[in-house]
């Protein structure tokens, strides 16, 4: 995710924090500052948020660890002001697993809240819960509000919310996937308008959470959209057949005047024999330009080559594109290169279907 940086790495998986995330530091301590007046109120306020920040944490372990029981690991887990977001490898497609990992991050907060509940029957401090002021409110007592509202707003039925996920599962159980997921968006967009006019009278807090209902929701329904289309679409339909290829033996040389000559930025490079030993991407030649000059040889400097195989479909290339360590995929039929893929093709497939489709 843009604007984050890593914190650590926990259970296998990198914990990020988005750049907005003091934010809610500054307004929790601007918050406490304005009604207690005194530094004491402030710090409070600030201890109260970093417990929660770690309740935040563990709920996004549940969402990561259940995913990881399916065999779905978990790229990273960022922090943001309205909660966190653990972003898996991928979604279940099985309906009943994606509720089941949607849930399990609002059951961690249900758990905790259950047991400082009895920390505080145990020691004979449950309080006025239901008259509960939360400026009044004793700490672990907070805690306990803090942690059933961490349930309750998650399972709000608006992405990116839990409660999204489960209502768009519970959909496609009756109906397909882009359809679930186009009505749970619309849900999610329609709470967003009333969040944030609610947040103009209101508390200013739920204008930027409906910010980020829209725009999760949005991506979300068009990235199920993308993955949809392209689902049953054989590689040969978005496949560059007319490219240049390199040898390991050409000088840069050559590739700089097929650079000029053309519009291709990533050469495949192949030997006498016709087999893919390696990529040579743009920013590949740039840099052995300036280390060796037009002389350096292209083997010297050559990448490993993304390769994958004809019969394959055009999802499963996007998703290893989209994970950034290759821009080109070489296709190969019976081991000999028929074909390149890139992000950019991929997209203006999608463009010429829709054009076709609104036709
Ligand atoms: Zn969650």
């Amino acid at each position: 995710m843009k604007w984050s940086a890593r914190i650590g790495r926990f259970a296998g998986i990198d914990l990020h924090i988005h750049a907005t995330f003091p934010l809610l530091f500054v307004y929790v301590g601007f918050v406490y500052w304005a009604q207690t007046g005194s530094i004491e109120g402030v710090l409070f306020g600030l201890a109260l948020i970093a417990v929660l920040f770690l309740c935040v944490i563990l709920h996004e372990y549940g969402h990561a660890l259940t995913a990881r029981r399916y065999g779905i690991g978990t790229r990273h887990i960022t922090l943001l002001p309205i909660g966190g977001v653990a972003l898996l490898e991928k979604m279940p497609k099985e309906p009943r697993q994606e509720i089941v990992v949607a849930l399990m991050g609002p059951a961690v907060n249900v758990a905790i809240a259950a047991a400082v509940f009895l920390l505080l029957v145990v020691t004979g401090r449950p309080g006025a819960l239901v008259e509960l002021d939360l400026l009044q409110a004793t700490f672990l007592q907070s805690v306990l509000f803090a942690n059933i509202l961490l349930a309750v707003f998650n399972m709000i039925p608006a992405f990116p919310m839990d409660g999204g996920r489960v209502l768009r599962a519970v959909l496609s159980l009756r109906t397909d996937r882009v359809r679930a997921t186009r009505i749970a968006a619309t849900v999610g967009q329609t709470l967003a308008i009333g969040f944030g006019i609610l947040g103009l009278f209101a508390n200013p807090f739920l204008i930027l959470i409906a910010v980020f209902i829209w725009i999760g929701a949005g991506a979300e329904a068009s990235a199920a959209e993308v993955e949809e289309r392209l689902h049953r679409q054989p590689v040969r339909r978005a496949m560059i057949t007319d490219f240049q290829v390199l040898s390991p033996h050409d000088p840069l040389s050559r590739a700089i005047d097929l650079t000029l000559a053309g519009t291709q930025k990533d050469f495949p490079v192949v030997d006498g024999f016709g087999t893919v030993v390696g990529v040579l991407p743009q920013t590949g030649i740039l840099k052995g330009l300036r280390d060796l000059g037009a002389e350096g040889r292209v083997g010297d400097i050559m990448e490993p080559a993304a390769t994958a195989d004809l019969s394959d479909t055009l999802s499963h290339l996007l998703d290893n594109l989209q994970q950034g360590e290759t821009r080109v995929i070489c296709i190969l039929r019976g081991g000999r290169l028929v074909g390149l893929v890139d992000v950019e093709n991929i997209n203006e497939f999608l463009r010429i279907q829709a054009a076709l489709r609104e036709r």
